[in-house]
């Protein structure tokens, strides 16, 4: 009599719910490079062999273990292709159960409702209970309240794990020290080298399957130096605790040119497929404070990046799937022009993410959000498109956490469910946090014509095209005061410069 364990790729902690109650001696642990997951989109080359390295690594440890483990290779000729037909490729007639821990992502979670009709055989599906807040909270949190903030979430989140508390009031007295963050970049800033893993064996034979199955899937392969394994997952930790949480805070929102890693923390990619818990990172960072070796700025900021963004945006995700998938308040409908896949483009602060992006598989959250997002949001580029994108573009990227941030984030498209205002700025904002303006062919300082900052005409166009919609809203009172005293001489620059960039944009042009 058997029963197997169904491990998904991104399911790569050995305390997960479906393989706390294993029996090393009869269950069989089953575990699979798969078609369908790995090209519903065609996903970063990074990305790929990130995770087929991971579940490689993990398959070994579950062996040493004591675990019997069946682990089917992408190129395995047997390889039926999905998730369910390897498993029934795999069920015999004393297997008893399969036992899986919930799919994050609405797709394959939809599936697996479905697994044990179709296999006719009990299909366990478990909770999973790596992170803080169930969905089933997060919907008792959120019903009944006109607006869902973070922020709101985040204190009860505090409140109920206790973390960073004097009995029920926060640490320093205060929930948030953002007035003390984000400033600009310092000239000289000495920023830590990332840490790097060089590829052993196993990950070798992994580049080089991804280089020969995957030889269309965007983006750089080499260098490859992701962890791969919850060894060096922890070192990763370690070395951003050590040398870059006491600055994060202060340079959280920091863009410097040629350098994509900055104060951050890098563990997204770990987070995500379960090298790493939220609640171990949440707790280094909270013994660093109390162990005077980074501030309370720095590590509240951090704490609330994980245990409030990430908690929130997974929640409000099963929240409001699977229509939040169709979101598109603003009406975008612009194709994604072809400098989101190539990096072309003369505006240096795209270009600076893009070919990081294209490079890394990786872009800090300002560049993705204030960059990439804001450029998205302006041009009116339409959910989906960049929805996919960035499904691919980055390592760490599931539709769970990445579809709240593009649609509610970035593109406003949630109508303002995420955002209380879209995250729109002009190139001002750009200069301030950066060093790219300096290296551009635009002016930030030019506000119309062909060497203005492309942001400085699009911002205002955009709040000019959508006053209908968002002319309302508390929160822009200030600039839609700002666009009414416009000059009409002003206004029309700024439509006709918009108008003629877009229309290049539209064609392929370079701008
Ligand atoms: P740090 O800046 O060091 O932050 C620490 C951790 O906090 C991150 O590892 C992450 O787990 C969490 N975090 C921070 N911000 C967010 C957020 N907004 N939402 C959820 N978690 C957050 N993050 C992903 O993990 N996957 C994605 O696909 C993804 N797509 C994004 C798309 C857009 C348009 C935007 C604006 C943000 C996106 N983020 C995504 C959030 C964030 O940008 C990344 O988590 C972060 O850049 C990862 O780098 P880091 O580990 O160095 O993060
Ligand atoms: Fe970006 Fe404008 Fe600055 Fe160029 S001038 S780097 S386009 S913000």
């Amino acid at each position: 009599n058997s029963h197997i364990r169904l491990i998904l790729g991104d399911q790569l902690t050995h305390s997960l719910s479906s393989l706390r109650d294993a029996v090393p001696a009869s269950d069989i642990i089953l575990m699979a490079e798969v078609r369908t997951e790995a090209t519903y989109v065609k996903h970063h080359k990074k990305k790929i062999a990130l995770i087929f390295s991971a579940m490689r690594h993990f398959a070994e440890e579950l062996r040493a273990r004591g675990f019997t483990v069946r682990y089917t290779r992408y190129d395995d000729p047997e390889n039926a292709g999905s998730l369910l037909s390897e498993l029934r490729r795999m069920i015999t007639p004393d297997t008893k159960t399969v036992t899986v821990t919930e799919a994050a992502e609405f797709r394959l979670l939809a599936e697996m409702h479905n697994w044990q009709d179709t296999l006719g055989i009990p299909v366990r599906i478990l909770s999973d209970d790596r992170f803080l807040a169930t969905p089933q909270e997060f919907a008792t949190w959120a019903n009944g309240r006109k607006q869902l903030r973070m922020e709101f979430f985040y204190r009860e989140m505090r409140r109920k794990l206790g973390i960073l508390m004097e009995g029920n009031d926060p640490v320093g007295g205060q929930w948030n020290f953002d007035a003390e963050n984000r400033k600009p970049p310092k000239s000289g800033l000495l920023i830590p080298a990332p840490f790097e893993t060089a590829p052993d064996a196993l990950t070798r034979d992994v580049l080089e399957l991804v280089e020969s199955s995957f030889p269309d899937h965007f983006g750089d392969l080499l260098p490859f130096h992701f962890a791969t394994t919850r060894t060096d997952a922890l070192a990763v930790l370690d070395h951003f605790i050590t040398l870059r949480l006491p600055h994060f805070g202060t340079y959280q929102d920091a863009m410097i040119a040629d350098d994509p890693w900055m104060f951050h923390s890098h563990i997204s990619f770990y987070l995500n497929i379960g090298l790493l818990t939220p609640l171990e990172c949440i707790r280094a960072a909270e013994r660093a404070y109390s162990d005077n070796e980074a501030p309370l700025n720095a590590v509240e900021g951090f704490i609330r990046q994980i245990l409030g963004w990430r908690e929130f945006v997974r929640g409000l995700y099963w929240f409001r799937m699977p229509d939040y998938a169709n979101d598109n308040a603003l009406g975008a409908t612009r194709a994604l022009p072809p400098m989101f896949w190539t990096g072309q483009t003369q505006m240096n602060c795209l270009s600076q993410s893009f070919g990081q992006t294209i490079e890394w598989a990786y872009a800090h959250h300002i560049q993705r959000l204030m960059v990439i997002g804001n450029f998205a949001l302006l041009a009116g580029l339409s959910p989906d498109e960049v929805n996919e994108w960035f499904l691919i573009v980055y390592a760490d990227a599931f539709e769970w956490v990445e579809l709240p941030n593009v649609t509610g984030m970035i593109l406003f498209a949630d109508g303002g469910v995420l955002a209380s205002k879209p995250y729109a700025a002009s190139g001002a904002y750009i200069n301030r946090m950066s060093n790219y303006c300096s290296g551009c062919r635009y002016k930030v300082s030019v506000k119309n014509g062909p060497e203005a900052c492309p942001f400085n005409y699009l911002y205002w166009n955009f709040l000019d095209q959508h006053q209908s919609n968002l002319g309302k809203n508390p929160r822009l009172g200030m600039p839609y005061r700002n666009l009414a005293r416009m000059s009409d001489e002003k206004l029309d620059a700024v439509r006709i410069d918009s108008a003629r960039f877009l229309k290049q944009l539209d064609a392929g042009d370079l701008v």
